[in-house]
């Protein structure tokens, strides 16, 4: 009986046997340590009936777990000389598949639609490459996959970007785009040493449960996200100054005093103190002038 993939002998032996060199462009780090693993694949709460998608599995250490607690494995792989080695390395697994292509590009709601069964329980679990972890994170999100959740392994700071709530000076822009499309929240950090390179910088597990629905009631989606990008803008400067500057002009400066009066937001205020509804009734209020006299 082979030992687990992701025992640091065992990924010596496979590195080794193939020859492989890490492509630190594609974000090659993988994950040496069986006890990160489980507790990465506890979070994704999978049952026996459960399919599973991964972005990089690698040389398969964490498709390996996916695999031995979920009915299906799809797993997106970039780099083609890790293809040879994942059949390989997965043979024990046939309900693991591997597609070789970029996840940015690649149609996942067709994918999903081929490879699981209509209504099945399904999550994303990865450790991501960090190059493009936003990206991807987005990409997943924006595209409203019929999946459960996803819980990442990414790099700690933007993990507590994502999570952050307002007042802390980790919320922004980022905290609110994944928050309107998931409950966030960081389950566990996770130190440089269970990585093959070891990375620069430290790693935190990403768990994200997807809405139902939205949180908010919004006029415009597109609109909301420009407000909050134009509040931030500028961190030191007020969220008065931050709109004039970034979404709209000094000559509006009336007009967007009034609409803040009437959302009873302090204009003083900085971008970082608003809530998601805040922001909500912030970009209602001017959309609904926006639509009746175009101010921006
Ligand atoms: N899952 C493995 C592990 O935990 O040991 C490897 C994780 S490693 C951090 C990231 C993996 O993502 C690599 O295998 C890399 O080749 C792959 N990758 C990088 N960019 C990708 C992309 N755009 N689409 C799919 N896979 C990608």
């Amino acid at each position: 009986m082979n030992k687990e993939i992701s025992t640091p002998i065992r990924t010596k032996e496979i590195l080794a046997k193939y020859g492989f060199t890490f492509k630190k462009s594609l974000g090659q780090n993988f994950l040496i340590d069986s006890n990160v693993l489980t507790k990465i694949v506890d979070q994704a709460e999978l049952t026996p009936e459960s399919g599973a998608i991964e972005i990089g599995p690698g040389i398969g250490a964490l498709t390996e777990q996916l695999a031995k607690r979920s009915k299906k494995v799809v797993a997106f792989e970039i780099d083609q000389r890790l293809l040879p080695i994942l059949e390989d390395t997965l043979s024990p697994y046939p309900h693991v598949t591997v597609r070789h292509s970029d996840v940015l590009e690649a149609n996942v709601h067709q994918v999903i639609a081929d490879e699981f069964e209509e209504g099945q329980d399904l999550m994303v679990v990865a450790n991501l490459p960090y190059y493009v972890t936003t990206p991807i994170l987005m990409k997943l999100l924006e595209e409203k996959l019929p999946v459960r959740g996803i819980v990442v392994m990414i790099q700690k700071e933007v993990a507590e970007r994502i999570a952050a709530k307002p007042g802390s000076k980790e919320y922004g822009s980022l905290s609110l785009a994944v928050q309107y499309h998931a409950v966030a929240k960081t389950a566990l950090t996770v130190p440089k040493t269970v990585f093959v390179p070891r990375p620069n910088v430290d790693s935190a597990v990403l768990h994200l449960e997807l809405r139902q629905k939205p949180p908010v009631d919004l006029l415009s989606e597109a609109y909301f996200f420009e407000v909050i990008r134009s509040s931030f803008g500028q961190r030191r400067k007020t969220l008065l100054n931050n709109l004039q500057n970034n979404l709209f002009s000094k000559d509006q400066k009336p007009m967007i005093e009034e609409v803040l009066a009437e959302t009873g937001i302090d204009g003083r205020r900085r971008g970082e103190t608003l809530s998601m509804e805040e922001f909500a009734s912030l970009s209602n209020a001017f959309y609904k002038r926006k639509e009746i006299e175009d101010i921006s």
